[in-house]
């Protein structure tokens, strides 16, 4: 059985296409197959047509969360509650084709554990274009895992995987695409197109957006703990020459820049310094700041979801 895992928040004007396009997709998947809709707190309708939908469809499911609690522990909701031997993750916005979704399956009936969405276009503004690849390149860059470029969280997973990540995996902020890309076991990319949201604004916020890289790039990387020390040395090193070029610079006081330094406090040079340290210092504390946030939310162990309920047909 494959389960098909929507996170779903205010999405009202999706819903019945989203249904739709499933079940005519359906067909082709060419397995038994459960839809785990996610209801991440929805004020809109969305829990209403859910609702209909499980009670009229036996292979409909509803995980109502008690809150919203954000699309990556909506999926790990979802991730944790499907029984299928496969697991797929998608969008509710339909910016994930159903209709694309049997090439992703027959890749898995291949033997492949993990089958991950690659985009080569996106149809989306500029600027978020850009950041997206930026973002995707400084993770593989500085990450100590082989996160692939240009994939989201939109990918079919095999029940060793799902186990892996539910089991073994315990942490409470959950980066999807890295915690599967950490599991290993055998891992392919399909590309594919990805479509623009069928309706709705989209729920992600810029500042829910540069969270997720956040968590991307400090979740999977040690690397900007280590750049204090890169920094240091960087600048260590530089400050020595600029100091032995003073010393002398004092002691036979040639013309440089101006004045001889007889006759000049100084102050340009302290003030440069101290602006310039001041900022690398502001930058490294922010940093740490990340790693202690996270270690406090780690050690909390509070649930990263809540379960209000789970909506099915008896
Ligand atoms: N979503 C969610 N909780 C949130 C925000 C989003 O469950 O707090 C869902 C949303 O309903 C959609 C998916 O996550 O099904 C992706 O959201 P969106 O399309 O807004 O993200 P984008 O495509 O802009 O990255
Ligand atoms: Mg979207």
């Amino acid at each position: 059985m494959i389960s098909i895992i929507i996170p779903i928040y205010n999405e009202e004007e999706n819903i019945d296409n989203l249904y739709a396009r499933l079940t005519v997709s359906a067909p082709t998947w060419n397995d038994d197959y459960e839809i785990v809709l996610v209801d991440d707190g929805s004020k809109d309708n969305s829990l209403a047509m859910m609702t209909a939908y499980a009670k009229k469809d036996s292979r409909v499911r509803v995980i109502k969360l008690s809150r919203n609690f954000g699309h990556q522990p909506a999926i790990s909701a979802g991730i944790q509650e499907a029984k299928g031997d496969a697991i797929v993750i998608m969008d509710g916005d339909l910016q994930d084709p159903p209709e694309e979704l049997h090439r992703f399956l027959d890749k898995w009936r291949e033997g492949y554990d993990v089958v991950y969405a690659v985009r080569t276009k996106r149809k989306e503004g500029f600027f978020k274009k850009a950041a997206y690849k930026t973002f995707y390149r400084i993770l593989a860059w500085i990450s100590d895992i082989e996160i692939p470029l240009d994939s989201g969280d939109f990918c079919v997973m095999d029940r060793k995987v799902v186990n892996t990540i539910v089991n073994e995996m315990p942490e409470q902020v959950r980066f999807v695409r890295g915690l599967r890309a950490y599991a290993g076991f055998k891992q392919i990319g399909v590309t594919y197109e990805r479509a623009e949201r069928a309706a709705g604004e989209a729920k992600f916020t810029f500042k829910k957006l540069v969270e997720l890289a956040l968590d991307g790039l400090f979740g999977f990387s040690n690397f900007p703990l280590r750049l204090a020390t890169y920094l240091g040395f960087g600048i260590a090193i530089p400050s020595f020459l600029v100091g032995i070029f003073s010393i002398f610079h004092r002691l036979i006081g040639f013309r440089v820049f101006g004045p001889p330094p007889e006759e000049t406090p100084g102050t340009a040079t302290l003030a440069v310094g101290m602006y310039f340290l001041g900022g690398v210092i502001l930058i490294i504390l922010g940093i740490l700041g990340e790693y202690i946030g996270r270690i406090y939310i780690e050690v909390k162990r509070r649930p990263f979801f809540v379960i209000d309920e789970v909506i099915e047909k008896k």
